[in-house]
C-alpha cells in the first residue's frame, strides 16, 4: 500500500507540478509532497553517462545509448539548461531504473511512490511493431511523466498533419499554432499548451494507481485512468466530464472534507 507520494517538478514547462499534487490530494488518502526537479536533486558526476545510455538512437532500432565524449558534454548542458535542450528521445524504461538507483534506500519501497514530471520526451521499445513510442507516462518506480510526450506521443487528427505538410509546401516553416487550432477539427493539445496541468493530473493519478492496485489504464474512454492513442481521446479522458468510469469513480471521486 502506498503512505506517501512524492512528486518533482519540472520549472521549464508550463506543467504546475504543485497543482497536480494538490488535486491527487484530494483523492486519495495518503501523504503528497512536491519536490523540485528530479534530475537536480540527485544528480552526481555519472549522471549525464547515463542519461546519454538511454538515447534513443533510430526510430526503428532497439539498441539505446551513445556515450561519446560530445553527447555527454550535451547532456550536462542539459542538466543546467533544461530549456535549450530538446528533440531527442530517452528509453523510458532504461531512464526510469537508472533514475531509480538514485532515490536513496529508506524511501525506495513501494510505500512511497516517487514521480517524476521531466521536460525529456521518453519512449518505449514496441516489439511488435519494431519501432519506439513515445510516452506520456511510464508507470513503475519511479513513474515518469513526460510534459513534452503529451503534445507528441499521442497522435494529433489527421487534418493537422495534412495542414502543417500543406503550410510547408508553400513556404517551408511550420503554421503558427493559432492557424493549426482554428482551421482542423477536433480537439488536441498543442505545445505549452494551458490546458497541460489539467491533463496531466490524470496520468500522475496512473501512476498512483498502478502502484496501489497492480492494475494498468482503464479501458473505458472517458476515465482519467485511460491511456487514448489519439488527441482527441486524451481531450475526452482528461478534460471533458465526466472525470472517472463508475468503477474509479467510487475509488477516486473528489473527498469533500474540510481541512
Ligand atoms: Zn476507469
Amino acid at each position: 500500500m502506498v503512505e506517501k507520494v512524492t512528486l518533482y517538478r519540472a520549472p521549464t514547462t508550463n506543467a504546475d507540478t504543485d497543482a497536480i499534487a494538490e488535486w491527487l490530494d484530494d483523492r486519495v488518502d495518503v501523504s503528497v509532497t512536491v519536490r523540485d526537479r528530479f534530475l537536480l536533486r540527485y544528480r552526481d558526476d555519472n549522471l549525464p553517462t547515463e542519461i546519454a545510455e538511454t538515447r534513443v538512437l533510430s526510430p526503428n532500432d532497439p539498441e539505446t545509448g551513445n556515450t561519446m565524449m560530445g553527447i555527454v558534454r550535451y547532456e550536462e548542458r542539459a542538466l543546467e539548461h533544461p530549456e535549450r535542450a530538446g528533440g531527442v528521445v530517452y528509453d523510458g524504461l532504461g531512464l526510469q531504473q537508472r533514475l531509480g538507483s538514485r532515490i536513496p534506500d529508506d524511501e525506495r519501497g513501494l510505500d512511497h511512490l516517487h514521480i517524476a514530471v521531466l521536460d525529456r520526451v521518453v519512449g518505449t521499445w514496441g516489439s511488435h511493431d519494431g519501432r519506439w513510442h513515445k510516452r506520456v507516462n511510464v508507470l513503475g518506480q519511479p513513474a515518469l511523466i513526460s510534459v513534452p510526450g503529451l503534445y507528441e506521443a499521442p497522435a494529433k487528427p489527421e487534418a493537422y498533419y495534412k495542414a502543417k505538410q500543406k503550410h510547408a509546401l508553400m513556404s517551408n516553416d511550420t503554421p503558427p499554432r493559432e492557424v493549426l487550432e482554428s482551421t482542423i477539427d477536433g480537439d488536441f493539445l498543442v505545445e505549452d499548451d494551458p490546458r497541460t496541468t489539467e491533463t496531466l493530473k490524470g496520468y500522475v493519478l496512473q501512476a498512483f494507481h498502478y502502484i496501489e492496485t497492480g492494475e494498468g489504464f482503464c479501458d473505458e474512454p472517458s476515465c482519467r485512468l485511460s491511456n487514448p492513442h489519439r488527441q482527441p481521446g486524451v481531450v475526452k479522458a482528461q478534460l471533458r466530464e465526466p472525470e472517472f468510469c463508475a468503477k474509479h469513480a467510487k475509488r477516486y471521486k473528489k473527498t469533500l472534507t474540510t481541512r
